[in-house]
């Protein structure tokens, strides 16, 4: 869904314009559609309808309070990575019985936390860790409901550090060993097995690697199913990819429509957990151009916003358009993007033609994944605020850090 347009020659998200915003907040601030994320997550529940199923927000790509309570009051699940996103589903009102955990690195802490909040599964991603779980839920009395996250093998077709389902990747476990492994967590005492999962990777743009990663999970859990090992869920992780700049991502429907086909008449439930395809296009950061420097090889924009702010093109070269909210008259220039930081990679965009002026405001697309969840606080820059537009309503989300917030845990030493 889009709902960012131009209204009297500048752009507004939803009926807001980014103007008033940068006026009443200050830039860099990162800025959300209430109409995109409910979309968003409307396309799921209508793709997956025919099936029984649980989408499992994976709170990585924005773990902003505000953002996970609307995606609980639409009922949605949770995949959680660490004790501090179990804190923050739980703080937003999300159902623990409907939150997954996954991660190669939980510690004996976390696991307690997620044992005493009843999550619905631990997504076990080595055989130290079900050791761990086993003996961690003994100690509490309690059975720690699991399910392996096998590593199918299958090229996801994406960047190589967003890549994680191929053998040489640090996550989950390898899928020729899990019938192994199934009968050895069937063997601990404190445990219970309730599912498989697999998460190939990221931003994926064919239908084919995540067709092929269920064919294999389906094998697996078949196999297990005749040595008696019953599953009641079927994770296939998340990993749908977005348009950031021309990309044609998989279309919700259709890939609807190949796990109805793999799932009909089956009696595990489908879990899917998205991350980026329900929160990117929702979401823009919004910045101001603060000097142009013209050059002789080229011209450089150097904008408010950085890589902390924004990690994503320093860190993958990642595609982010840019466009001016309120585009001059006159005819483009040809600009890198720049931010402030004393770093050569704090680059936003290259090569971008743009008619623009100093002081003008700049959006930043497809930012709401992987965007404020990233941000640090780097050359000592506190993280933008962030807005929520509701139709005409401006919602703060969270405020702009402040400097003496950044310093207040921090002592001298005499
Ligand atoms: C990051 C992650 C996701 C979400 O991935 P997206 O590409 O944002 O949909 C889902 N599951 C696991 C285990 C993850 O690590």
């Amino acid at each position: 869904m889009n709902t960012l347009h131009q209204v009297d020659g500048a752009l507004h998200v939803e009926g807001v314009s980014l103007e008033a915003l940068a006026a009443r907040f200050g830039t860099p601030l990162y800025v959300y559609s209430r109409a995109a994320l409910e979309a968003a997550w409307q396309a799921y529940a209508d793709a997956f309808a025919g099936t029984p199923h649980l989408v499992c927000y994976a709170v990585k790509a924005n773990s902003s309070l505000a953002i996970l309570n609307l995606f609980a009051r639409l009922g949605s699940g949770f995949d959680i990575v660490s004790g501090g996103e179990l804190a923050r589903v739980l703080a937003a009102g999300g159902d623990p019985g409907k939150v997954v955990f996954s991660g190669v690195g939980k510690t004996t802490d976390e696991m307690r936390a997620a044992l005493a909040a009843g999550i619905l599964c631990f997504n076990v991603e080595s055989e130290s860790e079900l050791y761990r779980l086993d003996r961690v839920a003994g100690e509490m009395g309690r059975r720690a409901p699991v399910s392996f996250r096998v590593n199918p093998d299958v090229d996801p077709k994406t960047h190589p550090y967003i890549s994680t389902g191929l053998k040489e990747n640090k996550f989950g476990v390898a899928i020729a060993d899990a019938p192994r492994l199934y009968r050895l967590a069937a063997g601990l005492p404190n445990l219970e097995i309730v599912g498989v999962d697999c998460h190939i990777g990221s931003q994926l743009i064919d239908l084919s690697p995540l067709a092929d990663a269920a064919d294999r999970v389906l094998t697996l859990v078949d196999t297990l199913a005749a040595e008696g090992i019953a599953l009641h869920h079927i994770d296939l992780g998340g990993g749908v990819g977005i348009r950031y700049r021309d990309e044609t991502p998989p279309d919700l429907a259709a890939y609807g429509r190949v796990l109805a086909r793999k799932f009909a008449g089956r009696r595990e439930k489908l879990l899917v957990e998205p991350g980026r395809s329900l929160v990117g296009n929702a979401g823009l950061l919004l910045a101001r151009v603060e000097y142009l420097k013209p050059g002789e090889d080229r011209n450089f924009a150097i904008v408010d916003a950085a890589m902390n702010d924004l990690m994503r093109p320093a860190l993958y070269e990642a595609y982010h358009d840019i466009v001016a909210v309120r585009p001059r008259a006159w005819p483009a220039q040809r600009y890198d993007m720049v931010g402030p930081i004393c770093e050569t990679g704090d680059f936003l965009g290259f090569a971008r033609d743009m008619a623009i002026e100093e002081g003008d405001l700049l959006a930043l697309l497809s930012a709401g994944a992987y965007g404020m969840s990233m941000a640090s606080n780097y050359n000592s820059r506190p993280r933008a605020a962030e807005v929520l537009v509701d139709k005409n309503e401006i919602h703060l989300i969270r405020e702009r850090e402040t400097i003496s917030g950044l310093m207040s845990g921090e002592r001298l030493v005499y």
